[in-house]
């Protein structure tokens, strides 16, 4: 059987309860006919947002995801969130270390770390977001960055929690509304420098089975191009997806492109 394809959203913190929940209804209806032999499709909604949303999922066609949570089960930590609670609400992933964790609220690799090993261990699939700077681009120190955080985001993680490891690409310049899009050359190759590294930590087989999802700015005008390119297993959108008949468009042309839609 060929690879899934990977589809997902993070909300960020937009929608409201009552936005999250017609969202997810709208993109749940028309997504319904999609194959999900072939196709992985998840969504990352609010904390707020979360009870409601896992009370009127189909989890079956659409998976729930955490936006961070804290490497702790309890304790003296005010305003996190513990595994514990996410497993609670029976949530399906974990998304780790996203750029605006990293780059607003300076998380660094070690604590990535640590939240990465607390979700793996709480059986959560989990999703560690990746990217470099544009600073680091113009120092040609992408690949250096690239493998630091792989190396240090799963520091200490053993093979076995492989198949519950998905990785996003989002180079930090092109995340959201001043973000400029990665040439999909430039995505692929980056895509590449995470694969070979994923296959140093975790072995030839397990290795090349972890989905790498490329963000930043995916849009209508160049999802296809990015999801036809050898490295790339799915595409993880922002703003071009938070309207439920946009993103379902964007998912079918990206489908067709593939020769996967009938
Ligand atoms: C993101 O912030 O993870 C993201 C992919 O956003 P956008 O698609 O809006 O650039």
């Amino acid at each position: 059987m060929s690879k899934k394809i990977y589809f997902g959203t993070n909300l960020k913190m937009y929608k409201n309860i009552h936005d999250t929940v017609s969202y997810l209804e709208d993109l749940t209806r028309l997504t319904a006919d999609l194959n999900r032999d072939e196709i992985e499709l998840f969504v990352i909604p609010s904390y707020t947002s979360l009870p409601d949303a896992v009370k009127i999922s189909r989890r079956e066609l659409v998976h729930l995801g955490a936006q961070n949570m804290c490497w702790e089960e309890q304790g003296q930590f005010t305003g996190e969130i513990s595994p514990l609670m996410l497993k609670e609400l029976g949530l399906d992933l974990v998304m780790i270390g996203h750029s605006e964790r990293r780059h607003v609220f300076r998380e660094t690799d070690y604590e990535e770390n640590k939240k990465v090993l607390c979700s793996l261990e709480h059986g959560f699939t989990t999703l560690l977001c990746i990217g470099e700077t544009e600073q680091e681009k113009e120092y040609s120190i992408s690949n250096e960055i690239l493998r630091t955080q792989l190396i240090a985001g799963f520091h200490g993680v053993s093979t076995d929690y492989a198949k519950k490891i998905w990785v996003a690409y989002e180079p930090v310049w092109a995340i959201g509304v001043n973000g400029k899009p990665a040439s999909v050359e430039y995505a692929n190759e980056k895509h590449g420098v995470i694969r070979k590294c994923l296959v140093e930590l975790f072995g030839e087989e397990a290795g090349k089975l972890i989905p790498v999802l490329y963000g930043g700015s995916v849009n209508p005008g160049n999802a296809e191009r990015l999801i036809e390119q050898p490295e790339i297993d799915g595409l993880f959108t922002g703003r071009s997806a938070w309207q439920a008949e946009a993103f379902d468009k964007l998912i079918r042309s990206a489908l067709k492109k593939l020769g996967k839609m009938v």
